[in-house]
Protein backbone atom coordinates (compact mmCIF):
# COMPACT_ATOMS: atom_id res chain seq x y z
CA UNK A 1 0.00 0.00 0.00
CA UNK A 2 1.05 3.22 0.99
CA UNK A 3 1.17 6.58 -1.44
CA UNK A 4 3.73 7.53 -4.17
CA UNK A 5 4.27 10.34 -6.28
CA UNK A 6 3.94 9.82 -10.36
CA UNK A 7 5.53 13.17 -12.10
CA UNK A 8 5.03 13.40 -15.56
CA UNK A 9 6.55 15.35 -17.94
CA UNK A 10 6.80 14.15 -21.62
CA UNK A 11 4.74 11.18 -20.84
CA UNK A 12 1.13 12.40 -21.12
CA UNK A 13 -0.61 8.84 -21.47
CA UNK A 14 -1.77 5.91 -18.73
CA UNK A 15 -1.00 3.10 -21.73
CA UNK A 16 2.48 1.51 -22.18
CA UNK A 17 3.60 3.97 -19.03
CA UNK A 18 6.27 1.63 -17.25
CA UNK A 19 7.17 4.72 -14.71
CA UNK A 20 3.31 5.22 -13.97
CA UNK A 21 3.22 1.19 -13.19
CA UNK A 22 6.43 1.23 -10.88
CA UNK A 23 4.48 4.38 -8.85
CA UNK A 24 1.19 1.99 -8.93
CA UNK A 25 3.05 -0.89 -7.91
CA UNK A 26 2.01 -3.25 -5.06
CA UNK A 27 -2.06 -1.07 -4.77
CA UNK A 28 -0.16 2.53 -3.82
CA UNK A 29 -2.34 5.11 -4.76
CA UNK A 30 -0.78 7.30 -6.66
CA UNK A 31 -0.76 11.56 -7.18
CA UNK A 32 -0.45 11.89 -10.75
CA UNK A 33 0.93 15.57 -10.35
CA UNK A 34 2.47 18.00 -13.63
CA UNK A 35 4.58 20.29 -12.70
CA UNK A 36 4.35 23.62 -14.64
CA UNK A 37 7.93 24.95 -15.30
CA UNK A 38 9.02 28.38 -15.94
CA UNK A 39 12.12 27.54 -17.07
CA UNK A 40 10.27 25.22 -20.04
CA UNK A 41 6.66 26.98 -20.15
CA UNK A 42 8.04 30.55 -21.22
CA UNK A 43 10.37 29.43 -24.55
CA UNK A 44 7.76 27.27 -25.94
CA UNK A 45 5.68 29.39 -28.15
CA UNK A 46 1.78 29.58 -28.17
CA UNK A 47 1.62 26.58 -30.46
CA UNK A 48 3.66 24.53 -27.75
CA UNK A 49 2.07 25.69 -24.85
CA UNK A 50 -1.47 25.51 -26.56
CA UNK A 51 -1.46 21.98 -27.12
CA UNK A 52 0.51 20.98 -23.91
CA UNK A 53 -2.78 22.32 -21.87
CA UNK A 54 -4.76 20.62 -24.16
CA UNK A 55 -3.01 17.51 -23.43
CA UNK A 56 -3.47 18.29 -19.91
CA UNK A 57 -6.66 18.75 -20.10
CA UNK A 58 -7.78 15.87 -21.78
CA UNK A 59 -5.14 13.88 -19.60
CA UNK A 60 -7.13 14.99 -16.71
CA UNK A 61 -10.46 13.25 -18.25
CA UNK A 62 -9.00 10.28 -17.95
CA UNK A 63 -7.92 10.93 -14.77
CA UNK A 64 -11.38 11.07 -13.43
CA UNK A 65 -10.26 14.78 -13.16
CA UNK A 66 -7.66 13.34 -10.34
CA UNK A 67 -4.62 15.65 -12.00
CA UNK A 68 -2.85 17.65 -9.83
CA UNK A 69 -1.15 21.18 -11.44
CA UNK A 70 1.27 23.23 -9.55
CA UNK A 71 3.49 26.13 -11.08
CA UNK A 72 7.25 26.44 -10.20
CA UNK A 73 10.77 25.28 -9.88
CA UNK A 74 10.12 21.34 -9.95
CA UNK A 75 13.15 21.46 -7.23
CA UNK A 76 10.81 22.96 -4.74
CA UNK A 77 7.59 21.66 -5.89
CA UNK A 78 8.61 17.97 -5.45
CA UNK A 79 9.61 17.92 -1.91
CA UNK A 80 6.83 20.34 -0.98
CA UNK A 81 4.21 17.45 -2.90
CA UNK A 82 5.73 14.00 -1.47
CA UNK A 83 5.81 15.94 1.92
CA UNK A 84 2.50 16.78 2.12
CA UNK A 85 1.52 13.43 0.44
CA UNK A 86 3.86 11.70 2.96
CA UNK A 87 5.23 9.72 -0.04
CA UNK A 88 8.74 8.46 0.13
CA UNK A 89 9.10 7.56 -4.09
CA UNK A 90 8.24 9.92 -6.67
CA UNK A 91 8.43 8.26 -9.67
CA UNK A 92 9.52 9.76 -13.72
CA UNK A 93 10.74 8.34 -17.06
CA UNK A 94 13.87 9.69 -17.33
CA UNK A 95 14.61 12.30 -18.99
CA UNK A 96 17.73 12.47 -21.30
CA UNK A 97 17.18 15.95 -22.67
CA UNK A 98 20.95 18.77 -21.06
CA UNK A 99 18.11 20.79 -19.18
CA UNK A 100 15.76 17.82 -17.85
CA UNK A 101 18.97 15.93 -16.99
CA UNK A 102 20.38 18.69 -14.84
CA UNK A 103 16.81 18.96 -13.18
CA UNK A 104 15.83 15.74 -12.48
CA UNK A 105 19.75 15.47 -10.83
CA UNK A 106 18.86 18.47 -8.99
CA UNK A 107 15.50 17.13 -7.98
CA UNK A 108 16.50 14.15 -6.72
CA UNK A 109 18.94 15.64 -4.33
CA UNK A 110 16.29 17.56 -3.31
CA UNK A 111 14.17 14.65 -2.22
CA UNK A 112 16.82 13.09 -0.80
CA UNK A 113 17.48 15.45 1.83
CA UNK A 114 13.76 14.38 2.63
CA UNK A 115 14.39 11.17 2.10
CA UNK A 116 12.49 10.31 -0.75
CA UNK A 117 13.58 8.26 -3.84
CA UNK A 118 13.54 9.93 -7.52
CA UNK A 119 12.89 6.34 -9.17
CA UNK A 120 13.60 6.51 -13.06
CA UNK A 121 11.74 4.11 -14.86
CA UNK A 122 12.02 4.34 -19.25
CA UNK A 123 12.05 7.06 -21.32
CA UNK A 124 10.62 8.73 -24.04
CA UNK A 125 12.82 6.51 -26.07
CA UNK A 126 12.41 2.63 -27.66
CA UNK A 127 15.96 2.55 -26.64
CA UNK A 128 17.14 5.08 -23.94
CA UNK A 129 19.49 7.19 -25.51
CA UNK A 130 22.81 6.36 -24.14
CA UNK A 131 22.59 2.35 -24.25
CA UNK A 132 23.63 1.82 -27.86
CA UNK A 133 27.18 2.15 -28.41
CA UNK A 134 29.86 0.73 -30.70
CA UNK A 135 31.83 -2.33 -30.03
CA UNK A 136 34.66 -0.02 -28.42
CA UNK A 137 32.20 1.69 -25.75
CA UNK A 138 31.92 5.06 -27.89
CA UNK A 139 28.78 6.58 -28.94
CA UNK A 140 27.78 6.68 -32.96
CA UNK A 141 28.04 9.88 -34.91
CA UNK A 142 26.54 8.19 -37.98
CA UNK A 143 23.17 7.33 -38.55
CA UNK A 144 23.61 4.27 -40.62
CA UNK A 145 25.12 2.41 -38.42
CA UNK A 146 23.47 3.91 -35.37
CA UNK A 147 20.36 2.21 -36.98
CA UNK A 148 21.72 -1.31 -37.42
CA UNK A 149 23.08 -1.35 -33.70
CA UNK A 150 19.22 0.05 -32.37
CA UNK A 151 17.54 -2.57 -34.46
CA UNK A 152 20.16 -5.77 -33.02
CA UNK A 153 19.88 -3.92 -29.38
CA UNK A 154 15.70 -4.29 -30.03
CA UNK A 155 13.49 -3.08 -27.34
CA UNK A 156 10.59 -4.36 -24.76
CA UNK A 157 7.13 -4.77 -25.62
CA UNK A 158 4.79 -2.43 -24.81
CA UNK A 159 4.54 -2.60 -20.73
CA UNK A 160 1.21 -4.02 -19.32
CA UNK A 161 -1.83 -1.94 -17.87
CA UNK A 162 -2.13 -0.92 -14.65
CA UNK A 163 -5.23 -2.23 -13.81
CA UNK A 164 -7.25 0.51 -11.85
CA UNK A 165 -5.37 3.13 -10.39
CA UNK A 166 -6.12 4.54 -6.66
CA UNK A 167 -5.61 8.14 -7.25
CA UNK A 168 -4.69 10.62 -4.22
CA UNK A 169 -5.12 14.21 -4.14
CA UNK A 170 -3.52 17.08 -2.49
CA UNK A 171 -5.93 20.26 -1.74
CA UNK A 172 -4.14 23.02 -3.31
CA UNK A 173 -3.77 22.30 -6.99
CA UNK A 174 -3.85 25.31 -9.20
CA UNK A 175 -5.87 25.66 -12.51
CA UNK A 176 -4.10 25.75 -15.63
CA UNK A 177 -3.62 28.46 -17.20
CA UNK A 178 -5.37 30.44 -19.92
CA UNK A 179 -4.21 29.32 -23.40
CA UNK A 180 -2.55 32.01 -25.43
CA UNK A 181 -3.49 33.72 -28.31
CA UNK A 182 -3.13 31.58 -31.30
CA UNK A 183 -4.17 33.94 -33.98
CA UNK A 184 -5.08 31.55 -37.28
CA UNK A 185 -3.14 28.89 -36.06
CA UNK A 186 -4.90 25.18 -35.98
CA UNK A 187 -3.67 22.72 -33.83
CA UNK A 188 -4.83 18.82 -34.27
CA UNK A 189 -6.59 17.32 -31.37
CA UNK A 190 -4.75 16.85 -28.42
CA UNK A 191 -3.99 13.57 -26.23
CA UNK A 192 -3.93 9.93 -26.12
CA UNK A 193 -7.07 9.22 -27.13
CA UNK A 194 -6.55 11.29 -30.17
CA UNK A 195 -2.83 9.90 -30.81
CA UNK A 196 -4.25 6.22 -30.54
CA UNK A 197 -6.65 7.56 -33.02
CA UNK A 198 -4.23 9.42 -35.13
CA UNK A 199 -1.90 6.27 -35.25
CA UNK A 200 -4.70 3.43 -36.61
CA UNK A 201 -5.80 6.28 -39.29
CA UNK A 202 -2.13 6.49 -40.50
CA UNK A 203 -1.52 2.41 -39.80
CA UNK A 204 -4.72 1.44 -41.67
CA UNK A 205 -4.38 4.17 -44.46
CA UNK A 206 -1.00 5.18 -44.96
CA UNK A 207 1.73 2.98 -43.18
CA UNK A 208 2.06 0.14 -46.46
CA UNK A 209 2.67 3.45 -49.08
CA UNK A 210 4.78 5.20 -46.47
CA UNK A 211 8.20 4.00 -48.21
CA UNK A 212 7.14 5.83 -51.33
CA UNK A 213 4.61 8.80 -50.10
CA UNK A 214 6.62 9.90 -47.28
CA UNK A 215 8.57 12.50 -49.45
CA UNK A 216 5.43 13.63 -51.05
CA UNK A 217 4.07 16.68 -49.25
CA UNK A 218 1.60 17.13 -51.82
CA UNK A 219 -0.17 13.90 -50.51
CA UNK A 220 0.30 14.56 -47.03
CA UNK A 221 0.45 10.74 -45.97
CA UNK A 222 2.80 11.31 -43.44
CA UNK A 223 1.86 10.35 -39.71
CA UNK A 224 1.94 13.58 -38.19
CA UNK A 225 2.55 11.44 -34.88
CA UNK A 226 5.58 14.06 -34.19
CA UNK A 227 3.51 16.02 -32.01
CA UNK A 228 2.06 12.91 -29.69
CA UNK A 229 5.79 11.37 -29.39
CA UNK A 230 7.05 14.97 -28.37
CA UNK A 231 4.26 15.09 -25.10
CA UNK A 232 4.26 11.14 -24.59
CA UNK A 233 0.84 10.71 -25.40
CA UNK A 234 2.00 7.45 -27.98
CA UNK A 235 5.07 5.76 -26.84
CA UNK A 236 7.55 4.88 -29.67
CA UNK A 237 7.28 1.01 -28.34
CA UNK A 238 3.76 1.32 -29.01
CA UNK A 239 4.26 1.69 -32.44
CA UNK A 240 7.51 -0.38 -33.03
CA UNK A 241 5.58 -3.43 -31.57
CA UNK A 242 2.99 -3.12 -34.50
CA UNK A 243 5.40 -2.54 -37.09
CA UNK A 244 6.30 -5.99 -39.60
CA UNK A 245 8.88 -6.06 -42.46
CA UNK A 246 7.08 -5.18 -45.56
CA UNK A 247 8.24 -1.75 -47.06
CA UNK A 248 6.09 1.11 -45.54
CA UNK A 249 6.91 -0.59 -41.86
CA UNK A 250 10.56 -0.78 -42.29
CA UNK A 251 10.72 2.64 -43.79
CA UNK A 252 8.49 3.59 -40.60
CA UNK A 253 10.57 2.22 -38.65
CA UNK A 254 13.97 4.19 -39.76
CA UNK A 255 12.20 7.03 -39.19
CA UNK A 256 11.55 6.44 -35.39
CA UNK A 257 15.12 5.65 -35.23
CA UNK A 258 16.17 9.38 -36.30
CA UNK A 259 14.45 10.30 -33.28
CA UNK A 260 16.41 7.97 -31.19
CA UNK A 261 19.78 8.81 -32.93
CA UNK A 262 19.28 12.40 -32.68
CA UNK A 263 18.51 12.10 -28.24
CA UNK A 264 21.30 9.70 -28.49
CA UNK A 265 23.90 12.40 -30.04
CA UNK A 266 22.40 15.43 -27.97
CA UNK A 267 22.74 12.79 -24.71
CA UNK A 268 26.22 12.14 -25.15
CA UNK A 269 27.27 16.29 -26.44
CA UNK A 270 24.62 17.74 -24.86
CA UNK A 271 26.52 21.57 -26.00
CA UNK A 272 25.08 20.70 -29.61
CA UNK A 273 21.97 22.06 -28.56
CA UNK A 274 24.18 25.44 -29.48
CA UNK A 275 26.98 24.72 -30.72
CA UNK A 276 28.65 22.94 -33.48
CA UNK A 277 28.68 19.54 -33.79
CA UNK A 278 31.80 20.14 -36.22
CA UNK A 279 33.30 23.28 -34.52
CA UNK A 280 35.52 23.76 -37.30
CA UNK A 281 32.34 24.96 -39.42
CA UNK A 282 31.21 27.91 -36.79
CA UNK A 283 33.66 29.65 -38.54
CA UNK A 284 31.64 29.56 -41.35
CA UNK A 285 30.90 33.58 -42.15
CA UNK A 286 27.62 34.45 -42.33
CA UNK A 287 25.77 37.46 -43.25
CA UNK A 288 24.98 39.79 -40.63
CA UNK A 289 23.17 43.45 -40.59
CA UNK A 290 20.22 45.21 -42.15
CA UNK A 291 19.88 43.67 -45.63
CA UNK A 292 20.19 40.02 -43.93
CA UNK A 293 17.48 41.01 -41.16
CA UNK A 294 15.12 41.37 -44.34
CA UNK A 295 15.85 38.44 -45.58
CA UNK A 296 15.44 36.50 -42.26
CA UNK A 297 12.19 38.36 -42.04
CA UNK A 298 11.08 37.42 -45.80
CA UNK A 299 11.54 34.25 -44.96
CA UNK A 300 9.99 33.55 -41.93
CA UNK A 301 6.88 35.13 -43.84
CA UNK A 302 6.94 33.01 -46.25
CA UNK A 303 7.83 35.41 -49.03
CA UNK A 304 11.33 34.60 -50.31
CA UNK A 305 9.67 34.41 -54.28
CA UNK A 306 10.82 30.82 -54.25
CA UNK A 307 7.28 29.48 -53.82
CA UNK A 308 8.15 25.10 -52.12
CA UNK A 309 10.22 27.55 -49.63
CA UNK A 310 7.07 30.42 -48.84
CA UNK A 311 4.52 27.27 -48.68
CA UNK A 312 6.71 25.65 -46.08
CA UNK A 313 6.60 28.94 -44.22
CA UNK A 314 3.23 29.05 -44.30
CA UNK A 315 2.30 26.04 -43.78
CA UNK A 316 4.42 26.51 -40.08
CA UNK A 317 2.69 29.39 -39.38
CA UNK A 318 -0.66 28.01 -40.35
CA UNK A 319 -0.24 24.55 -38.86
CA UNK A 320 2.34 24.53 -36.54
CA UNK A 321 4.18 21.59 -38.30
CA UNK A 322 5.71 21.21 -41.86
CA UNK A 323 6.49 18.43 -43.79
CA UNK A 324 9.51 16.85 -43.51
CA UNK A 325 11.18 17.38 -46.68
CA UNK A 326 9.66 21.19 -46.80
CA UNK A 327 11.83 21.62 -42.80
CA UNK A 328 14.43 20.01 -45.18
CA UNK A 329 14.23 22.45 -48.00
CA UNK A 330 13.57 25.98 -45.73
CA UNK A 331 16.32 24.97 -44.11
CA UNK A 332 18.85 24.94 -46.72
CA UNK A 333 17.78 27.62 -48.33
CA UNK A 334 18.02 29.80 -44.75
CA UNK A 335 21.74 28.53 -44.51
CA UNK A 336 23.07 28.39 -48.21
CA UNK A 337 21.28 30.53 -50.31
CA UNK A 338 20.22 33.73 -47.52
CA UNK A 339 23.56 32.65 -45.68
CA UNK A 340 22.46 32.74 -42.43
CA UNK A 341 23.37 30.93 -39.11
CA UNK A 342 21.35 27.53 -38.60
CA UNK A 343 20.52 29.10 -34.87
CA UNK A 344 18.32 31.68 -36.27
CA UNK A 345 16.01 29.17 -38.32
CA UNK A 346 16.26 26.46 -35.32
CA UNK A 347 15.37 29.24 -32.83
CA UNK A 348 12.25 30.23 -35.20
CA UNK A 349 10.97 26.66 -35.78
CA UNK A 350 11.11 26.37 -31.82
CA UNK A 351 8.77 29.01 -31.42
CA UNK A 352 6.59 28.01 -34.23
CA UNK A 353 6.45 24.02 -33.88
CA UNK A 354 4.13 22.17 -32.37
CA UNK A 355 6.21 19.36 -32.13
CA UNK A 356 9.57 21.21 -31.09
CA UNK A 357 11.86 19.18 -29.66
CA UNK A 358 15.22 20.12 -28.70
CA UNK A 359 17.12 17.11 -30.18
CA UNK A 360 15.27 16.44 -33.48
CA UNK A 361 14.83 20.30 -34.46
CA UNK A 362 18.72 21.33 -33.41
CA UNK A 363 19.93 17.89 -34.87
CA UNK A 364 17.97 18.11 -37.80
CA UNK A 365 19.11 21.93 -38.72
CA UNK A 366 22.71 20.98 -37.96
CA UNK A 367 22.18 18.08 -40.33
CA UNK A 368 21.28 20.55 -43.58
CA UNK A 369 23.31 23.31 -42.31
CA UNK A 370 26.24 20.40 -42.67
CA UNK A 371 27.76 21.51 -39.47
CA UNK A 372 26.06 17.75 -37.60
CA UNK A 373 25.97 14.48 -37.90
CA UNK A 374 25.35 14.28 -42.24
CA UNK A 375 28.42 12.18 -43.51
CA UNK A 376 28.88 14.19 -46.46
CA UNK A 377 27.93 17.80 -45.39
CA UNK A 378 28.34 21.36 -46.72
CA UNK A 379 28.26 21.05 -50.64
CA UNK A 380 24.61 19.74 -50.55
CA UNK A 381 22.81 22.72 -51.77
CA UNK A 382 18.95 22.16 -52.02
CA UNK A 383 17.91 23.74 -55.14
CA UNK A 384 14.12 24.82 -53.98
CA UNK A 385 12.88 25.02 -57.76
CA UNK A 386 14.19 21.68 -58.21
CA UNK A 387 12.71 20.32 -54.95
CA UNK A 388 9.18 21.38 -55.42
CA UNK A 389 9.02 19.92 -58.99
CA UNK A 390 10.37 16.42 -57.75
CA UNK A 391 8.29 16.42 -54.76
CA UNK A 392 5.36 18.45 -55.97
CA UNK A 393 5.28 17.76 -59.18
CA UNK A 394 1.94 20.04 -60.01
CA UNK A 395 2.22 22.11 -57.40
CA UNK A 396 -0.85 21.44 -55.92
CA UNK A 397 1.30 21.68 -52.00
CA UNK A 398 2.33 25.20 -52.71
CA UNK A 399 -0.99 26.24 -54.24
CA UNK A 400 -2.38 24.65 -51.03
CA UNK A 401 -0.50 27.22 -48.38
CA UNK A 402 -0.17 30.18 -51.11
CA UNK A 403 -3.27 32.03 -52.19
CA UNK A 404 -1.39 34.12 -54.30
CA UNK A 405 -0.50 31.74 -56.95
CA UNK A 406 -3.58 29.50 -56.79
CA UNK A 407 -4.75 30.66 -60.20
CA UNK A 408 -1.30 29.21 -61.64
CA UNK A 409 -2.07 25.56 -62.67
CA UNK A 410 0.38 22.80 -62.96
CA UNK A 411 4.19 22.69 -62.10
CA UNK A 412 4.90 26.44 -63.86
CA UNK A 413 3.68 27.39 -59.98
CA UNK A 414 7.47 26.60 -58.82
CA UNK A 415 8.67 29.53 -61.03
CA UNK A 416 6.64 32.03 -60.91
CA UNK A 417 8.99 34.71 -62.38
CA UNK A 418 9.23 32.86 -65.44
CA UNK A 419 5.26 32.94 -65.75
CA UNK A 420 4.57 35.61 -68.84
CA UNK A 421 4.19 38.91 -67.05
CA UNK A 422 6.00 37.63 -64.05
CA UNK A 423 4.69 36.50 -60.59
CA UNK A 424 0.66 37.07 -60.04
CA UNK A 425 0.01 40.25 -57.85
CA UNK A 426 0.84 39.96 -54.23
CA UNK A 427 3.46 37.42 -54.72
CA UNK A 428 7.14 39.17 -54.58
CA UNK A 429 10.01 38.51 -56.89
CA UNK A 430 12.94 36.30 -56.05
CA UNK A 431 14.95 38.08 -53.15
CA UNK A 432 17.78 36.32 -54.05
CA UNK A 433 18.97 33.85 -56.89
CA UNK A 434 19.63 30.34 -55.92
CA UNK A 435 22.13 29.44 -58.58
CA UNK A 436 24.53 32.47 -57.57
CA UNK A 437 24.25 32.09 -53.76
CA UNK A 438 24.71 28.35 -54.35
CA UNK A 439 28.17 28.92 -55.50
CA UNK A 440 28.53 31.79 -52.68
CA UNK A 441 27.66 29.13 -50.15
CA UNK A 442 30.30 26.49 -51.71
CA UNK A 443 32.94 29.37 -52.12
CA UNK A 444 32.39 30.15 -47.88
CA UNK A 445 32.72 26.56 -47.33
CA UNK A 446 36.04 25.81 -49.23
CA UNK A 447 37.47 28.50 -47.50
CA UNK A 448 37.29 27.18 -44.14
CA UNK A 449 39.15 24.00 -45.80
CA UNK A 450 42.26 25.97 -46.59
P1 LIG B 1 6.62 10.71 -40.14
O1 LIG B 1 7.24 10.77 -41.48
O2 LIG B 1 5.30 10.06 -40.04
O3 LIG B 1 7.68 9.97 -39.20
C1 LIG B 1 7.28 9.26 -38.02
C2 LIG B 1 8.05 9.77 -36.83
O4 LIG B 1 9.45 9.54 -37.00
C3 LIG B 1 7.93 11.27 -36.62
O5 LIG B 1 6.74 11.59 -35.95
C4 LIG B 1 9.18 11.57 -35.82
O6 LIG B 1 9.00 11.26 -34.46
C5 LIG B 1 10.19 10.61 -36.40
N1 LIG B 1 10.97 11.27 -37.44
C6 LIG B 1 10.73 11.29 -38.77
N2 LIG B 1 11.70 11.95 -39.43
C7 LIG B 1 12.57 12.39 -38.48
C8 LIG B 1 13.78 13.14 -38.53
N3 LIG B 1 14.32 13.56 -39.67
N4 LIG B 1 14.39 13.41 -37.36
C9 LIG B 1 13.89 12.99 -36.19
N5 LIG B 1 12.77 12.27 -36.09
C10 LIG B 1 12.10 11.96 -37.22
N6 LIG B 1 10.86 16.48 -35.63
C11 LIG B 1 10.31 16.71 -34.43
O7 LIG B 1 9.62 15.82 -33.90
N7 LIG B 1 10.48 17.90 -33.78
C12 LIG B 1 11.21 18.91 -34.33
O8 LIG B 1 11.36 19.96 -33.72
C13 LIG B 1 11.80 18.71 -35.61
N8 LIG B 1 12.49 19.70 -36.22
C14 LIG B 1 13.07 19.48 -37.45
C15 LIG B 1 13.82 20.48 -38.05
C16 LIG B 1 14.42 20.27 -39.29
C17 LIG B 1 15.25 21.36 -39.92
C18 LIG B 1 14.27 19.02 -39.93
C19 LIG B 1 14.89 18.78 -41.27
C20 LIG B 1 13.52 18.02 -39.34
C21 LIG B 1 12.92 18.21 -38.10
N9 LIG B 1 12.15 17.21 -37.47
C22 LIG B 1 11.60 17.44 -36.25
C23 LIG B 1 12.05 15.86 -38.06
C24 LIG B 1 10.83 15.64 -38.98
O9 LIG B 1 10.73 16.67 -39.93
C25 LIG B 1 9.53 15.50 -38.23
O10 LIG B 1 9.67 14.56 -37.18
C26 LIG B 1 8.41 14.99 -39.14
O11 LIG B 1 8.23 15.87 -40.23
C27 LIG B 1 7.13 14.89 -38.34
O12 LIG B 1 6.06 14.54 -39.16
P2 LIG B 1 5.39 13.09 -39.07
O13 LIG B 1 5.08 12.77 -37.66
O14 LIG B 1 4.27 13.06 -40.05
O15 LIG B 1 6.60 12.19 -39.57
Amino acid sequence: MGVRVWWMRRDLRLADNPALRAAARDDASVLPLFVLDPALWGPAGAPRQAYLLRSLRALDDDLGGALHVRRGDPVAVLPAAAALLGADEVHVAADHGPYGAGRDAAVEQALDGHDVALVRTGSPYAVAPGRVRKGDGTPYRVYTPFYRAWGAHGWRPPAAGTGRVRWAGLDDTEALPAEPDLGTVVLPPAGERAATERWLAFAEADLDGYASDRDRPDRDRTSRLSVHLKYGELHPRTLLAELGDRPGHEAFRRELAWREFYADVLHHQPGSARAYLQPRLAAMEHDTGALAAQRLAAWQAGRTGYPFVDAGMRQLLAEGWVHNRVRMVVASFLVKDLHLEWTLGAHWFLRHLVDGDLASNQHGWQWVAGTGTDAAPYHRVFNPVGQGLRFDPDGDYVRRYLPELRGVPGPGVHEPWALRGGPPAGYPDRIVDHSVERTEALRRYQQLRR
